[in-house]
């Protein structure tokens, strides 16, 4: 197994003002992850809106600095790089962002969006550029017709299908989905999601999923790491993560995931400020395992395939629901 990405103790914090741009502390999105994403594997990072996994991703790519600890890719530390050297880099490593509305530029015709990578990173000859976009939208599902026309001329869905095959034409090792079909009608998340997956299989692509929907994760993911406030409180096989979570918050998570026929158990109450984290365990305020011990000490990730982040991940009580819906 080799490994493609690896994240060492990454941490991002964003300063944070007040109207009158007064220092008002910082949004710790990210603090102190890592992480490693096996070659031709799909890692799913999930976890609530606002808990990092955005700003993990971007991390990843280093289309945002670390304040602390080293990203490589393919062995290399991406922080060392010139820009001359990452914007070699950028043609392994994309992105495909939550919604295709705002991620093809309205002046662009659909070939000149995919075309656009191509020729940035001269992946075909001058001239052939034109069959490799046709090319590409067929691979995505789409007629080549469709190059000659505008992104607004197309539904939610063939335009995330558009955003695909730009962030597929530079033949990326690496590629990010952001939320990738979460802004789409339901009725076209699962196509989406079956076309990612086929691409997945057939270009033998690394992918990570940032998604707080457990469905699309079970379906895709070969790996899980759950974050809570800047953190990643339990990481495994995904197989493992959803048949017996080691941590409270993965459980509620899961409890809440609809259509599952679970008793919606959910987290009691919103996540804390990410600007002020409580102490010791960041979810002890929600969780309703918490001892003392919680409140005061930080729990490690530990455990060896399947890892988790909690002082009691050995004697919780067994998810009575979870284990019906697992065998069911
Ligand atoms: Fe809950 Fe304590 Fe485990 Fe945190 S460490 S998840 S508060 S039981
Ligand atoms: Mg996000």
């Amino acid at each position: 197994m080799t490994t493609l990405l690896e994240l060492d103790d990454v941490a991002r914090h964003f300063p944070v003002r007040d109207a009158l741009g007064r220092a008002r502390g910082a949004v710790r999105a990210v603090d102190g992850v890592s992480l490693s994403v096996a070659k031709g594997s799909v890692l799913a990072i999930v976890g609530e809106s606002g808990c990092g996994k955005s700003t993990l991703g971007r991390l990843a790519l280093r289309l945002i600095e670390p304040d602390r600890g080293a990203v490589r890719f393919m062995g290399e530390d991406l922080r060392g790089l010139s820009p001359r050297a990452l914007r070699a880099r950028r043609r392994d490593m994309q992105l495909i962002f939550q919604d295709p509305f705002a991620s093809l530029d309205p002046r662009m015709t659909v070939e000149d969006a995919i075309a656009e990578p191509l020729k940035l990173h001269y992946v075909v000859p001058r001239g052939a550029e034109r069959t490799r976009v046709h090319q590409l939208l067929e691979r995505v599902g789409l007629r080549p017709e469709a190059a000659r026309r505008w992104p607004h001329e197309f539904s939610g869905g063939q335009r995330q299908r558009i955003a695909i095959a730009r962030a597929l034409a530079s033949g990326p090792k690496l590629v990010i989905g952001d939320e990738p079909v979460s802004a789409l009608d339901v009725s076209v998340q699962a196509q989406v999601v079956n076309l990612l997956q086929d691409l997945i299989r057939e270009l033998g692509l690394t992918f990570v999923l940032i998604s707080h929907d457990l469905g699309v994760v079970r379906h895709i993911a070969d790996r899980v790491a759950v974050m809570y406030l800047g953190r990643i409180v339990e990481e495994g096989p995904a197989a493992a993560v959803f048949a017996a979570p080691r941590h409270p918050y993965t459980r509620a998570l899961l409890a809440a995931v609809p259509g599952t026929g679970a008793k919606a158990a959910p987290i009691e109450g919103d996540p804390p400020s990410p600007i002020a984290p409580p102490p010791g365990c960041r979810f002890h305020t929600r969780c309703p395992f918490a001892e003392a011990v919680c409140r005061e000490q930080a729990p490690d990730l530990t455990g060896a395939d399947h890892r988790a982040a909690c002082h009691l991940q050995d004697r919780l009580p067994p998810p009575p629901v979870l284990r019906e819906r697992v065998a069911g």
